[in-house]
């Protein structure tokens, strides 16, 4: 249920300053509240706003930390390696990106293996920084410590919720940025049914039996009606997406951002948090010999938006497309925010003395 519409520039600046106070730099905490803001404005709220307390958690228990920074274990050619020693993952990952789209300037192409980043959040961010640089972007990753998925076949926990995303400069601005977990649905998804939101579709989880249900209890178990859900408590789990198909991208992501990079695919026990993520970044420059690749990407993003919308749908959309309508009517009209998750944030504001007007931030 949605309560309140917030006004984001300034509740950005109320995140910005909890970060501030639990010690980050000022350019991980500028960095990191506005990837949070964005989230939420792009419509990801899972990996937005809502996050900041748990983020203080976090800062507070050594998930994740300040001030660590990225640290370069290989650089060959257009090859990086880099540890983020389980820092503030979206300025990491931003660094990182960086640092591949340099790469990729120089080679035309960057590949860069980045291991233990904090929460890295939304990954499509990353595709839209090298599209905005004006190059195409591959990434893959994986979410150690965070067993939440059953690959297709078994009813056992073997993945994390592993994002993938591709973008795709477009000429203009409307890049071709998709970005999607390989679970069905996203945890925070699941988390919103089990307090009484939007239900899940069914089939979306799986029980320990192996019968796909959409009930939460199979995720966070007798936690479910608690202050704070835990989605270990549950012995079921999320199911991968598009059947055998999209469960084996699910495991690529364990193996190509978890295993290749250094960060650890998940496994059976108990593993450190850490989001692994490799990027594959290119310059169409290098490959366009014909000159033809802006022209190219453009009328067949075109062919697509253009096709006749099937019954039930009302317009055809390219991947990155609702993103950006969600941000447009977010913006002016503010960031659906239900009630519990505003105080919490306001909570944590009040805690650590960083001025926050309820009054100011809820628009209307
Ligand atoms: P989603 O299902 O909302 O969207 C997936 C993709 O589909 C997007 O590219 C979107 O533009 C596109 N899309 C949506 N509706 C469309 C339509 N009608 N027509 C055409 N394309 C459409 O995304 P999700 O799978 O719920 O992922 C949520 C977010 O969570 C992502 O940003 C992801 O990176 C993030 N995530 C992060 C982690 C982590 O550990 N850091 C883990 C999992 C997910």
């Amino acid at each position: 249920m949605t309560d309140h519409r917030i006004d984001s520039a300034r509740l950005q600046a109320v995140i910005e300053g909890i970060l501030l106070a639990d010690d980050c730099t000022p350019d991980e905490a500028s960095t990191v509240a506005d990837h949070l803001v964005m989230a939420s404005l792009s419509g990801h709220d899972s990996h937005g706003v809502i996050r900041t307390p748990r983020y203080h958690i976090w800062l507070g228990d050594g998930t994740i930390n300040a001030k660590r920074p990225l640290t370069t274990i290989m650089d060959s050619g257009p090859l990086l390696q880099l540890d983020g020693g389980d820092g503030m993952g979206q300025w990491l990952a931003r660094e990182a990106t960086v640092m591949g789209i340099a790469k990729a300037r120089e080679h035309g192409i960057g590949l860069v293996a980045l291991r233990r980043a904090g929460h890295i959040g939304r990954i499509g961010a990353y595709a839209e920084q090298a599209c905005k640089a004006g190059f195409a972007s591959i990434h893959f990753c994986n979410v150690n410590g965070s067993l939440l998925v059953a690959p297709f076949g078994t009813a056992r926990r073997c993945a994390g919720t592993n994002p993938i995303a591709v973008g795709i400069p477009y000429p203009g601005g409307e890049d071709f940025i998709l970005d999607l977990a390989t679970s069905l649905v996203a945890e925070g998804k699941a988390l919103v049914a089990g307090t009484g939101g939007k239900p899940l579709p069914e089939g979306a989880l799986i029980d320990a039996d192996g019968h796909h249900t959409a009930d939460p209890f199979a995720l966070y178990g007798n936690s479910l009606g608690t202050p704070n859900p835990d989605p270990r408590e549950g012995t079921g789990a999320l199911r991968a997406m598009g059947d055998h198909k999209g469960s084996g991208l699910a495991l690529a992501c364990e193996l190509l951002a978890g295993a290749l990079t250094g960060n650890g695919a998940n496994g059976p026990g108990e593993k450190p948090f850490g989001n692994g993520l490799l990027s594959i970044i290119l310059d169409p420059a290098t490959f366009d010999d014909t000159n033809g690749f802006a022209r190219e990407v453009a009328d067949y993003l075109a062919f697509v938006r253009d096709s006749p919308p099937a019954a039930g749908v009302e317009q055809v959309l390219a991947p990155g497309d609702k993103e950006r309508a969600l941000r447009i009517d977010r913006r002016t009209n503010g960031l659906p925010m239900p009630e519990p998750v505003l105080a919490n944030i306001l909570a944590v504001a009040k805690e650590l003395g960083v001025p926050a007007d309820r009054n100011t931030l809820v628009m209307g």
